[in-house]
C-alpha cells in the first residue's frame, strides 16, 4: 500500500513538475519492488499470514489430505515397482543389512534386480547431518553422487532409492541454492524415486495435464509435467508434479489433455537432460500452483518450512511406501534441550539465546539441522577445518585396523613424537600424550612438582588452564568467577600483562619488563612464606584473559625470575599452538623464549581428543621416579594417526603462512573499522588469534559488555559465529579454523561494520 501511494504521489508530482528528474529516479526502485511483489501469487502471503496466526497455512490442504487418506485403494503406481509392497522384503538402509559386495564402485548404470526376489526400496538419508552422505565434495560432484546412489542401491539389492519428503538437505546448502535473503532453500518438499534413466512414469490418478516445461537452473527440474486432479465435484482439487523427466516425455502432451490412471505419461531423464542429477523422478503433491505454469519449487526456505509443507502434503500419501521403512526422525532442538535438562549436568552451558543445533561441519563452516551455513570464526579446535577429509580418513583407517594402549609397540606414537619435537626449539625433546588440554596441564603440574619438590604455582590473572581440581585452583577465570572460592594458599596470581587496560600501556617500551616485575613480587611472596616455587604457568597469548598479546620481553624476564628461584616455566599452548599465530609455529617463540614444559591441546587432533606435553629429558627423567605413568587412551594409534594427519595438513596446505597472511589482513580491516566506530576500543592479535575490545568510552574504558553480547547474538543471526571473552566479557574473540580466507575476513568485517553502524547502543 505504501509503495502504491508512493508511486501515485510521484505521478502527481511529475505532472506538476515535469522537469524534475529526481522524481523519476526516486520512483524507480518503488516500481521495481512493486513488480517483484506483483509476481508473487496472493495466496502465498495469505498462507504466511495464516501461519503467523497459528492457523493451518494452506486452506485447501485438509480436504486433499482427507481424500487421499480415504481413497488409497483407488491410487495407482507412479513407477513400475510396487512401493507399497511386503514390508518384510524391504530394508531401512544399507547399514541395516550388511552384505559382502563385489564390483565396481564407480558404476553409474544399475541393473534392476527382479521384483520381489529381494527388496524393492532403500530409503536414503540426505539430511544435512547424514552420516551416509556427509562428504560435501562428493555431493557437489554429480557423477560421484550418482555413483554412490547406485552403489548403495546395489548394496541393498533395492530397485528404487527413496529421497525423503520434509528433509533439510546438505546438497542444497551450496551457494547455488541461496535466495535473495541469503537463506538457502534446503527443505525437500517432494519425494525422490531414484531409478534407471528411461524408467516409465505413470499417472496414479485420473486428471488433466495442467502444464509442462523444461526447467533450468535454479529449479533444475529439467523437463517437468504437472497434472491437475479434481474429485467430489470439484470440492477436492490438487496437482501432482513429476520432475527430472526425459525430453521426449512432452511428445503429444497439451494443457488440458485428459489423463487416465495408469497412463504412461513420461520417463525418467538421464543426467544430461535432468540438470546433472542422478536419474530420478521428483514426485510432489501441491494443493495450490500459486499461479505457476510448468514449474514449481521442489525445495523451500527453512524459514517458510511449515507453510510449504502445508501447501505440499507428503507425496507418500500417493506412493504409500510403508512408514516403518523410514528411519525415526532425528531429535528436534526442543527435544534435545529437554533431554539435556533431564539427563545432562546443568552446569554445561549452551551458547546463544536460541541455541544452535549443529549437525555438520566442513572447513570453516558449521551447518545447523535446517541446512543454514555459519561461518565459524571461533573454533580453534577444528584447527585445519571441520571434518578435514585427511584427518577423518587417517583416524578412520587406523580405527579399522587397531586401537590399543601404549603398553604395546606401535609406530604412530613415535612418529608423532618425532614430528612434534622436531617443531620444538632447545631441549624440548620428550613427549607425553594425553587426551585433553586439561590432562596436559595436570601432567605438567605433576612434572613440575616432581622436578622441583615444591608445590607453589604462579599463574596469570584471568587465566584458564583446565577443568580438573588442580587446574581450577590455578585458574583465576574460575576461582575468582561465579561459584569460585578464591586462590588457594599455594597459588599466586600475577597481573595480566594487558597493555590496553593494565597500568602499563602499549606505548610503553618497558611494559613487558614492568609486568614481569609482578612475577618477581609473587616470588618474594612465596619466599616470605618460607616456601618455594614449583612453576610459573602462562599462556603464550592470553585466551580467556581476553585475547591478549604479551608485551615484548614479558616471558623472557618472567622466565628468568622464576628459574632463578628454582621454578620451572610452563607454556600453555592449548589455544595458541600449531601455527595459529602465523609468524611462528608456537606462540612462545614470538617472545624469544624456550619453556621447560609446553602443553598442547585442542588443535592437535582437529576435534579428536588428543593433547600432549613436551619437556626436556631432565624433567622427564625426574618424573621417572619408580611410579609408572599409565594413560589408557593417551597416545593410542588412532589419536596419533589424527595428530600426524593434522601436522601433514598444516604443512601441505601452508596453513601457518595462511594464518599469517589472513591474520594480518583481518587485523588491518578491523583497525579500519575501529577508526570509524568509537565502540571499538582496541584491536589486537597475532595471526588468527584476534581480539576486538569494546568500550563505552576511551577513558576510563568502561567495558561495553552488553553490547558485546548483543553483537555476538546478531552476528549469529546473520550466519557468523564469534564469541566474547575476557574478565569483563567485552572482548570479541576471533580464532577461526586456520583455513580462514581473506574473503571470510571481508564477510566478517563487513557484517560487523553494518552492525556497528546501527544505533543500538542506547537501546541496550
Ligand atoms: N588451557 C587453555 C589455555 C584453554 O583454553 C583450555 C580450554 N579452553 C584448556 C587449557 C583446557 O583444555 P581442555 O578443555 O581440552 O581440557
Amino acid at each position: 500500500m505504501r509503495l502504491a501511494v508512493s508511486v501515485t504521489n510521484s505521478a502527481l508530482q511529475q505532472k506538476l513538475h515535469p522537469d524534475n528528474e529526481y522524481l523519476l529516479v526516486s520512483e524507480r526502485p518503488a516500481w521495481q519492488l512493486l513488480e517483484r511483489l506483483y509476481a508473487i501469487a496472493p495466496s502465498l502471503p495469505h498462507y504466511l499470514f495464516r501461519r503467523a496466526c497459528r492457523l493451518e497455512p494452506c486452506t485447501q490442504r485438509a480436504p486433499v489430505v482427507d481424500w487421499l487418506e480415504g481413497n488409497g485403494d483407488s491410487i495407482g503406481r507412479v513407477i513400475d515397482v510396487d512401493l507399497r509392497g511386503d514390508e518384510s522384503q524391504s530394508v531401512r538402509s544399507p547399514a541395516f543389512r550388511r552384505k559382502f559386495v563385489r564390483g565396481s564402485a564407480t558404476e553409474t548404470q544399475y541393473e534392476l534386480p527382479p521384483e520381489g526376489r529381494t527388496t524393492n526400496v532403500v530409503v536414503f538419508d540426505l539430511n544435512v547431518g547424514s552420516l551416509e552422505f556427509s562428504d560435501t565434495a562428493e555431493l557437489a560432484d554429480t557423477d560421484a553422487f550418482t555413483a554412490k546412489i547406485f552403489r548403495r542401491m546395489k548394496e541393498a539389492g533395492a530397485r528404487v532409492g527413496i529421497g525423503r519428503y520434509n528433509e533439510a538437505r546438505l546438497l542444497y546448502t551450496s551457494d547455488v541454492f541461496a535466495s535473495r535473503g541469503g537463506e538457502n532453500r534446503t527443505i525437500h518438499i517432494g519425494i525422490d524415486l531414484f531409478m534407471q534413466a528411461g524408467s516409465p512414469v505413470f499417472a496414479p490418478l485420473d486428471g488433466v495435464v495442467h502444464s509442462f516445461a523444461n526447467n533450468r537452473a535454479p529449479l533444475d527440474y529439467g523437463p517437468a509435467i504437472i497434472l491437475e486432479h479434481e474429485f467430489d465435484e470439484g470440492r477436492v482439487n490438487f496437482f501432482t508434479l513429476y520432475g527430472h523427466l526425459s525430453e521426449d516425455s512432452f511428445e503429444s502432451l497439451y494443457p488440458g489433455k485428459p489423463i487416465k490412471r495408469g497412463d504412461r505419461i513420461a520417463s525418467i531423464g538421464a543426467p544430461p537432460t535432468n540438470g546433472g542429477w542422478p536419474p530420478h523422478l521428483h514426485f510432489q503433491i501441491t494443493c495450490d500452483m500459486l499461479g505457476m505454469q510448468g514449474d514449481f519449487p521442489g525445495v523451500a526456505l527453512p524459514s517458510q518450512r511449515d507453510v510449504w509443507l502445508s501447501i505440499c502434503p507428503d507425496a507418500n500419501l500417493i506412493l504409500g511406501i510403508p512408514d516403518d521403512l523410514f528411519p525415526a526422525p532425528s531429535l528436534s532442538s526442543d527435544q534435545i534441550i529437554e533431554s539435556r535438562r533431564a539427563h545432562v549436568g546443568p552446569s554445561l552451558s549452551i551458547a546463544y539465546r536460541k541455541p544452535l543445533h549443529t549437525v555438520k561441519g566442513f572447513g570453516q563452516y558449521l551447518y545447523d539441522a535446517e541446512g543454514r551455513r555459519y561461518l565459524d570464526c571461533v573454533n580453534n579446535v577444528a584447527h585445519v577445518g571441520h571434518c578435514h577429509p585427511r584427518v577423518v580418513e587417517a583416524a578412520e583407517r587406523q580405527m579399522r585396523a587397531l586401537n590399543t594402549n601404549t603398553r604395546y609397540l606401535h609406530e604412530n606414537i613415535v612418529q608423532l613424537a618425532d614430528r612434534l619435537t622436531a617443531k620444538m626449539p632447545g631441549r624440548l625433546s620428550v613427549c607425553f600424550f594425553v587426551n585433553s588440554g586439561s590432562e596436559a596441564n595436570e601432567l605438567a603440574l605433576r612434572l613440575a612438582r616432581t622436578r622441583t619438590k615444591a608445590t607453589d604455582i604462579i599463574c596469570v590473572d584471568g587465566a584458564y588452564h583446565g577443568n580438573t581440581a588442580a587446574l581450577i585452583d590455578i585458574s583465576p577465570y574460575k576461582f575468582d568467577g561465579p561459584g569460585g572460592a578464591g586462590a588457594p594458599s599455594h597459588v599466586h596470581k600475577v597481573m595480566m600483562p594487558d597493555t590496553y587496560r593494565g597500568p602499563f600501556k602499549a606505548d610503553d617500551p618497558n611494559a613487558g619488563h614492568k609486568y614481569a616485575a609482578d612475577v618477581m613480587r609473587a616470588l618474594e611472596e612465596i619466599n616470605e612464606a618460607g616456601k618455594r616455587v614449583s612453576a610459573f604457568i602462562c599462556e603464550s597469548a592470553l585466551g580467556c584473559g581476553g585475547q591478549i598479546i604479551l608485551p615484548d620481553g614479558y616471558l623472557r624476564e618472567a622466565f628468568a625470575h622464576v628459574r632463578r628461584a628454582g621454578g620451572v616455566c610452563i607454556a600453555d599452548e592449548v589455544q595458541t599452538g600449531l601455527g595459529r599465530v602465523g609468524s611462528h609455529f608456537w606462540a612462545f617463540e614470538t617472545q624469544g623464549v624456550v619453556p621447560d614444559i609446553v602443553t598442547i591441546g585442542k588443535p592437535l587432533g582437529n576435534g579428536h581428543p588428543l593433547a600432549a606435553v613436551v619437556t626436556t629429558p631432565e624433567i622427564a627423567a625426574s618424573f621417572d621416579n619408580g611410579m609408572e605413568y599409565f594413560n589408557t587412551f593417551g597416545g593410542n594409534p588412532v589419536s596419533c594417526a589424527a595428530g600426524l594427519a593434522v601436522l601433514d595438513v598444516i604443512e601441505e596446505e601452508s596453513l601457518q603462512e595462511n594464518a599469517l597472511k589472513v591474520g594480518a589482513y583481518l587485523k588491518s580491516e578491523l583497525e579500519a573499522l575501529k577508526s570509524k566506530h568509537p565502540l571499538i576500543g582496541d584491536v589486537r592479535g597475532h595471526g588468527l588469534f584476534v581480539g576486538v575490545e569494546l568500550v563505552l568510552d576511551r577513558e576510563p574504558l568502561e567495558p561495553a559488555s552488553k553490547q558485546a553480547a548483543y553483537v555476538v547474538e546478531r552476528m549469529k543471526e546473520s550466519g557468523i559465529l564469534i564469541s566474547t571473552d575476557g574478565p569483563l566479557h567485552n572482548v570479541l574473540k576471533i580464532k577461526p579454523p586456520i583455513v580462514f580466507s581473506n574473503l571470510d575476513g571481508d564477510r566478517l568485517v563487513a557484517r560487523l561494520g553494518d552492525l556497528f553502524a546501527e544505533n543500538f547502543l542506547n537501546s541496550l
